[in-house]
């Protein structure tokens, strides 16, 4: 698949002032994509589109560059410490994607030009927790891979990260575009992992992402490079016939992929959930999706701020964990599973 090209690009002004401000804007006007100034990338006016959802899909081809204000990193547990803010928003439409509901009306991509400032305000996360190490993930608010080939940021967070003794990065993708990453100084601080899931999951509720073969193409490229490698198996998903394709993946996992000890692969389960805000916004987004959503079928799970969410009831999410915990350890023995949750 080709990287994204967005269909229309707002600046805020301030972000001219930046080397990747300055690049970007000139790219896009030689390429005639439309650009045009918004004052906030917190409000962005004018993406056409005649109803909520043909303004949906537009904003998810409409680019915003801009500057990251506030340098307060979010918590990003289990994964890491903190979020790294480097982007926000994806292209892809994953039905189940939790932006559909963090983001709201703002489903626009949005990339930071002040990439020094984030970066010096992880430093001091770091200082702060030192000789702890500090643990970042790179892709709590966006597919961070999807966008790299317009920023570079990742590269520089990749590099940076490399530099520091106590600090770490990850972040997960299901984008092939890492050739740009290959070469990057990580010193084996960076955490490279990729979404993983059925055929049934990636052909029904991933659109606008790389197919499996894609995937599994860039993890071997990014495990020749030397990162720490992991897949992320998400959301695991119950359908007819959920064992056998799980199984059919790890087998296909496993006579692809090339990688050596120094990878150090790592498996993280999550099974699907979701919130009664999250299915409204789905079932009007994507209206004929497959992805069930019944909570006669679920079990309640509170969550941080009391917030409610669906997951699988306990006896069925015991038999997700044993029978894709049983994959790792029958196909990879030499894998950790970091979580299930
Ligand atoms: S690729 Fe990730 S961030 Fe993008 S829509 Fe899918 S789940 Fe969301």
């Amino acid at each position: 698949m080709k990287p994204f090209v967005p269909d229309m690009v707002f600046f805020e002004p301030d972000s001219l002032n930046y080397p990747l401000g300055e690049t970007l804007v000139e790219h896009y006007r030689k390429l005639n994509i439309p650009v045009r100034q918004t004052t906030s990338h917190n409000q962005v006016r004018g993406i056409p589109g005649d109803t909520a959802l043909q303004q949906y899909r537009n904003a998810k081809r409409t680019l915003v560059v801009g500057l990251k204000k506030s340098l307060k990193f979010e918590p990003s547990l289990p994964s890491a410490e903190y979020a790294l803010p480097l982007a926000t928003g994806c292209m892809a439409h994953c039905h189940y994607c939790y932006l559909q509901t963090t983001l709201g009306k703002k489903p626009y991509i949005r990339v930071y030009v002040n990439v020094d400032d984030i970066l010096k305000r992880a430093e001091q996360y770091i200082q702060e927790r030192e000789p702890e190490i500090t643990r970042f993930d790179a892709s709590c608010t966006s597919d961070i891979v999807g966008v790299e080939h317009i920023t570079g940021s990742l590269k520089r967070a990749i590099e940076f990260m490399g530099k520091q003794t106590n600090g770490r990065l990850r972040f997960v993708t299901k984008f092939e575009h890492v050739d740009s990453l290959l070469d990057a100084e990580h010193n084996g601080h960076t955490r490279f992992r990729f979404s993983i899931n059925t055929d049934y999951v990636i052909k029904y509720l991933e659109p606008g992402t790389s197919r499996m073969d894609g995937r599994m193409a860039a993890a071997n490229k990014v495990a020749a490079a030397g990162y720490p490698l992991g897949f992320i198996v998400a959301p695991i998903i119950r359908y007819d016939g959920w064992m056998n394709d799980y199984e059919t993946l790890f087998q296909k996992l496993k006579e692809r992929l090339r990688y050596k000890p120094e990878n150090d692969l790592t498996f993280e389960l999550i099974q699907h959930r979701y919130t009664m805000t999250a299915k409204k916004i789905i079932q009007e987004r994507y209206p004929n999706t497959q992805l069930r959503m019944e909570e006669s079928e679920r079990q309640k799970k509170y969550g941080r701020y009391g917030r409610v969410k669906y997951v699988y009831p306990k006896m069925q999410a015991q038999e997700i964990k044993d029978h894709i915990t049983g994959l790792v350890h029958d196909y990879f023995p030499d894998a950790r599973v970091e979580y299930f949750t």
